[in-house]
């Protein structure tokens, strides 16, 4: 859709995140979280007007533990990006928030020295809906963000399971951020979420440096002994300190790499295209349940049913008991 079929109101916002205005970054992407059918349907015209402008920005997802250093890192690494002349906006995906109303990754006193950056935009999570709604919010967001000439998106989420798939699903590379000597190494193997990453790195080397070479050698047995997801890429596993700002700058060495030999086996463009026609299944099924939901019909009985399922529950821990 043409900017100028817009209401003017929507033409703003578009013409304001094509001019890389903060407030009408912010107000395009709050548009897009609200749930009002109305604000949803503009939401959509606005991001279809927008859409020819996507595309071009590296998107890199980063998972892991509470307390791991995500937040630590990824100011070091947002610094480190606008001193080389990148533009960085970081969003989060924050599976708390959407069942609790409250938040892990605790955005507002994160990255306080990135927040003042002109080229770097930081989004808090969004606070609700369903997990695959708040991601799918996050992948319309990133989409904003690219259109607005933010060349590098950090999607971060925290490491407890669901969240992890969502953000892998909607990024170029996946990294799992761990700690040495934490054990959740091992968890994120069990969990199958190693798998998933394109890039393992160990934070907080500067604690215990032997114990940190010790769990990148075992990480790297372990992912020689999983099936690659791609033939042209063993994911490397680095270490780093966060604090320090050490293993920065080679880590965006390999996600440069990365990029440059998924980039030419056109790997990416397909993950790319694979990931759009996903998210397109996501919205019909999302659109089909708010059309069911909303329907006059189903809005009667829906009392009516979750009454009987009640019921029904409370009768089978009843039985199990006796
Ligand atoms: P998040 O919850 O994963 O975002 O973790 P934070 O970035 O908030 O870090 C949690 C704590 O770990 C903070 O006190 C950080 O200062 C500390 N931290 C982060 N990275 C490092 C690191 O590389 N070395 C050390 N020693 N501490 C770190």
């Amino acid at each position: 859709m043409l900017p100028e079929a817009l209401p003017e109101e929507d033409q703003k916002l578009v013409s304001g995140v094509l001019a890389r205005q903060a407030r009408a970054i912010a107000r395009t992407i709050t548009l897009i979280e609200s749930t009002r059918p109305d604000h949803q349907e503009r939401a959509q015209a606005v991001l279809e007007a927008l859409l020819p402008h996507t595309g071009n920005g590296i998107r890199v997802g980063i998972s892991g533990v509470p307390g791991g250093g995500k937040s630590t890192f990824i100011e070091a690494l947002g610094l480190y990006l606008i001193g080389e002349g990148h533009r960085v906006a970081v969003l989060a995906v924050d599976p708390s928030s959407s069942v609790t109303g409250g938040s892990i990754l605790g955005d507002k006193t994160r990255m306080e020295r990135l927040c003042q950056e002109k080229d770097a935009y930081i989004r808090p999570s969004p606070s609700a809906g369903s997990l695959g709604g708040v991601a799918d919010r996050t992948r319309e967001a990133m989409l904003v963000c690219e259109a607005a000439g933010f060349d590098v998106i950090i999607v971060e989420t925290v490491g407890v399971g669901q969240s992890e798939t969502a953000v892998a699903g909607m990024v170029d590379a996946f990294v799992l951020l761990q700690l040495p000597n934490a054990g959740d190494d091992l968890q994120a193997i069990k969990k199958g979420i190693v798998e998933m990453a394109d890039l393992v790195v160990f934070n907080k080397t500067d604690l215990d440096p032997i114990a940190a070479q010790l769990a990148i050698q075992q990480m790297k047995g372990a992912l020689s002994m999983l099936r690659a997801h791609s033939a042209r890429w063993q994911p490397p596993v680095l270490g780093l300190s966060a604090l320090k700002g050490l293993g920065v700058k080679e880590f965006w060495a390999e996600i440069e790499r990365f990029r440059q030999v998924m980039g030419d086996t056109g790997e990416l463009w397909k993950k790319r295209q694979h990931q759009s026609l996903a998210w397109m299944w996501t919205l019909i099924d999302m659109g089909l349940r708010t059309h069911f939901r909303q329907h006059p019909g189903v809005q009667g009985s829906l009392p009516a049913a979750r009454h009987d399922e009640q019921i029904f529950s409370v009768s089978v821990r009843h039985d199990s008991w006796r």
